[in-house]
């Protein structure tokens, strides 16, 4: 394999970042042995999963769902809520009883929660049988880690920002929608994410690099790609280049895949360009996910958001009036250490406001080493607790609300797969991201077709394939 020597790498200067072309020559070594991925977290796990899973079929390795089958298990990680430390070694403990069995088994941890270095630490002190820890920046080494396997525990997690690595090979989980990574990393350093230290400083691929991916997955017959960043908007500011999200969008467009989708946005980022060519380009989807986090302006500022309350409607009406029936969702966080009864309404407030599609929402959740968790919280547990369940019952009502507008229309749907609820129907997004289950002949996975809706719930849609 042609990789960067590691001794050199960790080295290298905290500032530059250096885009690396990846030539992968993976030996078929493990011919016959399985695999167990267990993938938590965010799309970015997601789609570093599929990268992570190329390698392993690229050695030879097949799939398994079955744990004690597998001969090498990696488990990709994630940071952003506490609980998932817990979940992870809980799944550790199974792993290590089979090893005791299988000494032969090799265990790998990747993922954000591998960079945290009280992990790194606990896994030295306490969990000695994990053979591998690789880390978010360094994936492409994991070949060369898993041929070194079982000799000693092999920690690699790089404490410097990363690069960017492209010519990336992927073994997608589907032939349909494609994740592509425009971008590592985050700049914005909000007070309560983990993300800026688990994945580094924002670092944008180079432009013709991600056509090319787009050019290759429109040749493989692909209808959806989902440009993936942890702030896409931000695209090409860390770049010596005149091009920045709203140039990438539009030539993502021209190359003509027929769903194009962006995740996810920052307010503070977010452009009138960008607003108009979601209007004007057919294929960019008229769905947008803008995190509002909280409605008020006091823990905005305390999270580090950049934006107000105001200057959020704003930009919100902005999108609802240029943009033809577009769908907006969002994030919110309940419970930021000492938010008030009155921050909570001014969360409510503005949730009446925009009467969202739909949200994810969360109660906050300490990571250690981020600003936020330093702050002494007064609030108790039931309390943010209750403010949630407030929260997600006018969610609700909105989402309910809006989905029945969809009844009796005709939708186009690009369908995915057999429905999990009703095998007999297939189930497939709309263009603004609705889950529609519909009455269909399964030879039309794959394709975009008309749909009437019949009926709606809180969280899909019902259709009938006309
Ligand atoms: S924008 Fe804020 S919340 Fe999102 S990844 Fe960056 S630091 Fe985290």
């Amino acid at each position: 394999m042609n990789l960067p020597n590691m001794k050199e790498a960790k080295i290298r200067t905290n500032n530059k970042v250096e885009h690396i072309n990846l030539e992968n020559n993976i030996p078929n070594s493990f011919e016959g042995k399985k695999y167990f991925l267990r993938t938590y977290g965010c799309q970015m796990n997601v789609h570093d999963s599929e990268q992570i899973r190329k390698y392993l079929e690229e050695f030879g390795f097949t799939v398994t769902e079955e744990l004690t089958e597998a001969d090498i298990v990696v488990l990709n990680t994630c940071a952003i809520r506490e609980n998932a430390h817990d979940k992870v070694f809980g799944f550790l403990g199974r792993c290590k009883h089979l090893k005791r069995e299988k000494p032969e088994l090799i265990i790998a941890i990747g993922g954000c929660m591998s960079q945290e270095e009280s992990v790194a630490n606990e896994i030295k002190t306490k969990h000695s049988y994990v053979d591998i820890v690789f880390g978010t920046h360094n994936i492409h080494e994991l070949p060369n880690m898993i041929l070194e396997a079982n000799k000693k525990l092999n920690i690699n997690v790089y404490s410097y920002e990363g690069n960017v690595y492209e010519n990336v090979k992927y073994s997608r989980d589907s032939k349909i929608t494609a994740w592509v990574n425009i971008m590592y990393g985050c700049d914005k350093f909000c007070t309560y994410c983990i993300v800026p230290f688990t994945r580094g400083k924002q670092r944008s691929r180079k432009m013709e690099n991600i056509l090319d991916e787009v050019r290759e997955l429109k040749a493989l017959g692909y209808q959806e790609v989902t440009l993936l960043g942890q702030n896409v908007n931000a695209y090409g500011k860390d770049l010596d280049e005149s091009y920045d999200f709203s140039t990438l969008l539009e030539n993502v467009a021209k190359i003509g895949i027929p769903r194009v989708r962006f995740v996810t946005s920052h307010p503070w980022d977010f452009t009138d360009e960008m607003i108009s060519l979601i209007a004007k380009y057919e294929n960019i989807m008229p769905y947008v996910h803008l995190p509002l986090q909280s409605g008020s302006d006091r823990i905005l500022k305390l999270m580090g958001r950049r934006y107000t309350k105001k200057e959020y409607l704003t930009l919100f009406n902005k999108i609802k009036e240029k943009i033809p029936n577009v769908a907006v969702t969002t994030d919110i966080i309940v419970g930021f250490p000492n938010e008030t009864e009155e921050d909570f309404l001014e969360t409510l407030d503005i949730v009446n406001k925009c009467r969202y599609d739909s949200a994810f929402t969360f109660i906050y959740s300490p990571r250690e080493g981020t600003p936020a968790s330093k702050i002494k919280d007064e609030i108790t547990y039931s309390e943010k607790e209750s403010r949630l369940q407030r929260l997600n019952e006018v969610i609700n009502k909105y989402s309910l609300e809006n989905n029945y507008k969809y009844v009796g229309k005709i939708e186009k749907v690009l369908l995915l797969g057999k429905s999990e609820k009703d095998n007999s129907k297939l189930y497939g997004y709309t263009e603004t991201m609705k889950l529609v289950n519909v009455i269909t002949n399964k030879d039309n996975i794959g394709k975009i077709i008309a749909v009437k809706i019949t009926d709606a719930k809180s969280f899909s849609l019902d259709g009938k394939a006309i």
